[in-house]
């Protein structure tokens, strides 16, 4: 028989979250910020179970993240980012030709104050708090919902527990379980794109990096012309932060990030569905960087020698990703706004304009409103806190979508023209700055 959890026997029952991804803390922090009971539940038995070892640049979003951390998260912001000695991030847009390294644009910051974030530090600092207070559940594989006569939303995990909570807030990423329950997925399904992403950080000797950073000392993205290949440079640590920038070149140490993608075949569709065809193998780490250096092999020398030469055949782990899209298609029906969801869950979208983060941490700002609204009403004895809670969460989810259809139509778009060169202009979508609230 299912446990119910102690938890659920408050007054003020919690604010229930699925996912300890980036999504699911920032909202966990503001609702920590403001007083309001919650429990974070997450599928990995532990913080590093995985490791998700990419950089995210906070642009539009930053003054929305940094009024709902809580004080002792906010203070220790800049430890996380990528170079923790810099206030803000200064990082140039550029674009070039990887046959030639010749440059499509480099152009000077688009959005006003940024920071460059690592991931893996970030999140890391988002924990704070949460493991101490017993707020933060790991090895909970959330397996569904229901709601009960008095609307409140009753969440289960495979390991037979339940928990009860005011509101039930799916942030459980891009192949989120909990929206399958709250949309016909059959009428809005998630929709592929045509491309095969491949990503990884490595530690690399100086020397090896040395052309990468002389076209831009920080990143850069480029398309192979013929091939249609798309890759991605970063500077995810220097030798300042690692402690190796006293020692001579050869000796000095730079993480970075990189990053590939391609247009994908009809023929390389169906051998991802289980078909035959003659589809690179991407089933191993190891078949992963071949991939990789085989779609370098036609860059410019300065760059396919990154490939060649500085990734170890046994490097990993080496991120695969079919890339997909979704949005929130209406309001949510049926639960009396019980449910909703966050982040990528809310809104996929592919990455090449960076943006998913910093949708996510709009939606954790709006639905910190709602939760508290919610929250207040909650008090109340007369029932009319589900009102409150309908009408509250409509409004969110109907901005939520608006946005996310706006958003995730502008990465798709994005997606598809950063693969041909000729293509790109001055009008390039990739180029266009978002501006959301
Ligand atoms: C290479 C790369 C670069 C990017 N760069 C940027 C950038 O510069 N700027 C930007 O804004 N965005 C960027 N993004 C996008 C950004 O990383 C995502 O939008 C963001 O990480 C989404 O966070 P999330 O918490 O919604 O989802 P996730 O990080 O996927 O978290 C979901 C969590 O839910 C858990 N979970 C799933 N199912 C269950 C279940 N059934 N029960 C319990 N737990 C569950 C998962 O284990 C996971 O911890 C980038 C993405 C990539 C891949």
């Amino acid at each position: 028989m299912a446990k119910i959890n102690p938890a659920t026997q408050v007054n003020h029952p919690p604010v229930l979250i699925i996912g300890a991804g980036i999504a699911g803390l920032v909202f966990a922090q503001g609702l920590r910020k403001h007083s309001i009971p919650f429990l974070v539940f997450e599928r990995d038995t532990a913080a590093n179970s995985r490791l998700q070892g990419w950089a995210l640049t906070i642009h539009f979003a930053l003054g929305r993240l940094l009024s709902m951390l809580p004080d002792d998260i906010l203070q220790r912001l800049d430890d996380t980012q990528v170079d923790p000695r810099l206030s803000c991030d200064k990082s140039h847009s550029v674009f070039i030709n990887l046959e030639t390294c010749e440059y499509k644009w480099k152009l000077p910051p688009g959005y006003g104050t940024r920071k460059r974030l690592s991931r893996d530090r970030f999140r890391q600092l988002l924990l704070s708090g949460l493991e101490e207070s017993k707020t933060l559940l790991w090895g909970k594989e959330f397996v569904g919902f229901d709601v009960d006569e008095s609307g409140l939303p009753l969440a289960r995990f495979a390991d037979g527990t339940q928990y009860k909570g005011c509101l039930l807030v799916g942030a459980d990423g891009s192949s989120s379980r909990i929206r399958g329950r709250l949309y016909d997925l059959q009428a809005a399904p998630t929709r592929p794109l045509p491309v095969m992403f491949l990503g990884t950080s490595v530690v690399v000797r100086e020397p090896y990096i040395a052309a990468l950073r002389a076209l831009d000392p920080t990143l850069f993205q480029g398309c192979q012309p013929r091939t249609r290949t798309w890759m991605w440079f970063s500077v995810m640590e220097s030798p300042d932060i690692n402690g190796t920038a006293s020692r001579p070149p050869e000796e000095r140490l730079w993480k970075i990030q990189l990053c590939l993608s391609w247009l994908t075949s009809a023929a390389e569709d169906a051998e991802q569905q289980g078909g035959d065809s003659s589809a690179p193998d991407l089933s191993t780490d190891a078949a992963r960087i071949r991939v990789m250096r085989q779609k370098a092999a036609d860059f410019d020398p300065r760059i396919a020698s990154v490939f060649r030469d500085a990734i170890p055949d046994d490097h990993g782990p080496v991120l695969k990703l079919r890339l997909f899209d979704w949005h929130i298609p209406s309001p949510s029906t049926g639960t009396l706004g019980a449910v909703t969801l966050v982040g990528d869950a809310a809104h996929t979208m592919s990455m090449y304009r960076g943006e998913g983060f910093n949708h996510a941490i709009l939606d954790a700002y709006h639905l910190c409103q709602t939760a508290r609204e919610i929250s207040n009403a909650a008090g109340t004895e007369d029932g009319r806190w589900l009102e409150v809670r309908e009408k509250a969460i409509r409004d969110y989810e109907g901005e939520t979508r608006a946005r996310g259809e706006v958003a995730v139509a502008m990465c798709r778009a994005s997606c598809l023209e950063v693969h041909y060169w000729d293509k790109l202009s001055e009008n390039s979508i990739v180029r266009r700055t978002g501006h959301y609230a």
